[in-house]
């Protein structure tokens, strides 16, 4: 899902402006790619192991937020296994017909990269079952009672998928991976080391507590953190701090309307409703989606999950409600509260 730059401050989702700017600081090997150490190892084992057998590697299934790093590991492991990586999503495979022709340009060994898996309809879904089991591609030609099934032998070929939402994947799909993986959100200390490097690949010379204040509102998201930077950049460039200070970043986010936790107007909009219009809840997804005039998907993929990992808002058996922790961060903000 590509947003446009004025949906965003903060949120995640990339924006028009950030696949230029994620490909130049797109980690391109293992020790540029920060944290997730877990992760790192357990995928690299599966990957010798596959070289060792001169095999190719099981199909990997990646979630976890957006911004976290998926296309970049889906790139790494394409890289690690000396593979050319081709890219395509949930949304581009609406006919069946779309699936076949990506699968039919697969050459021996190619990692197929699938993002935003869960959007598949079911019925690609299915063609992919055989492809993934038996690199078997079952095409039926013609319709009615004179349609019939062609099979096509697949090259080997190794599947990545990328999803934000595992729950709404098929147990027949989740199923066919031979191993997956969740992105955790990173430790600050892990941004902060992601945007030195990136300063430093964008040839800016940024302040220790410049870097410190931008990773704490980058909502532990590297994603994020990249935007941020560049926002810092914008500023200091018109206003010609050089180096980088704390203040200038400060303004930034100022201006952007970021605070402290990374949170913006919409985030403690979303926690305000719930304590005004809700009594601190709990309340159903549908009704808060309701107030808030915002589409329930959105809710639920970008605003929650991160006032969820820092204890801002829970979700209960019996819908959301904000936490204490959440009421004394927006007194700072709302006198009324
Ligand atoms: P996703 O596919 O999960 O939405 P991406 O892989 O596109 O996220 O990551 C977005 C950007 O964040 C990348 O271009 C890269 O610059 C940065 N990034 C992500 N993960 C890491 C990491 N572990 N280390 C360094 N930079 C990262």
């Amino acid at each position: 899902m590509i947003m446009e730059e004025k949906d965003l401050k903060i949120s995640p989702q990339a924006g028009v402006n950030d696949q230029a700017v994620d490909q130049v600081l797109r980690p391109q090997n293992w020790d540029d790619y920060v944290g997730q150490a877990k992760v790192k190892q357990n995928l690299r084992i599966i990957i010798d192991a596959a070289k060792k057998r001169e095999e190719s590697c099981d199909h990997l299934l990646f979630f976890g937020q957006a911004g976290l790093g998926k296309t970049t590991l889906a790139n790494l492991v394409a890289g690690e296994l000396g593979a050319n990586l081709k890219t395509t999503s949930g949304p581009a495979l609406e006919k069946m017909g779309d699936l076949a022709a990506v699968l039919t340009n697969l050459n021996k060994g190619d990692v197929l990269f699938i993002d935003e898996v869960h959007r598949l309809n079911r019925m690609i879904e299915e063609v992919l079952y055989p492809a993934m089991e038996m690199r078997k591609l079952h095409l039926i030609v013609g319709k009615g009672p004179g349609a019939r099934t062609l099979s096509l032998d697949l090259p080997p070929f190794t599947l990545v998928a990328a999803t934000t939402r595992p729950n709404l994947l098929s147990s027949p799909l989740r199923s066919r991976f031979g191993a997956s993986f969740k992105l955790d959100y990173y430790q600050t200390q892990d941004i902060e080391d992601i945007l030195k490097r990136n300063a430093k690949l964008l040839n800016l010379n940024v302040d220790e507590k410049a870097i410190s204040l931008i990773a704490k509102a980058s909502r532990a998201t590297p994603r994020v953190a990249n935007r941020l930077l560049r926002r810092v950049r914008d500023y200091a460039q018109v206003h010609n701090h050089d180096p980088i200070t704390e203040e200038a970043a400060k303004k930034t986010l100022e201006l952007l309307e970021v605070d402290e936790l990374g949170l913006d107007p919409h985030d403690r909009r979303v926690l305000e409703v719930i304590a005004q219009k809700f009594n601190y809840g709990p309340v159903g997804l549908g009704s808060l989606a309701a107030a808030l005039n915002e589409d329930k998907s959105i809710l639920e993929d970008v605003y929650e999950p991160y006032l969820i990992s820092i204890g801002m808002l829970m979700r209960t058996p019996a819908g959301r409600r904000i936490t204490e922790d959440a009421i004394e961060h927006l007194k700072k903000y709302n006198a009324n509260l």
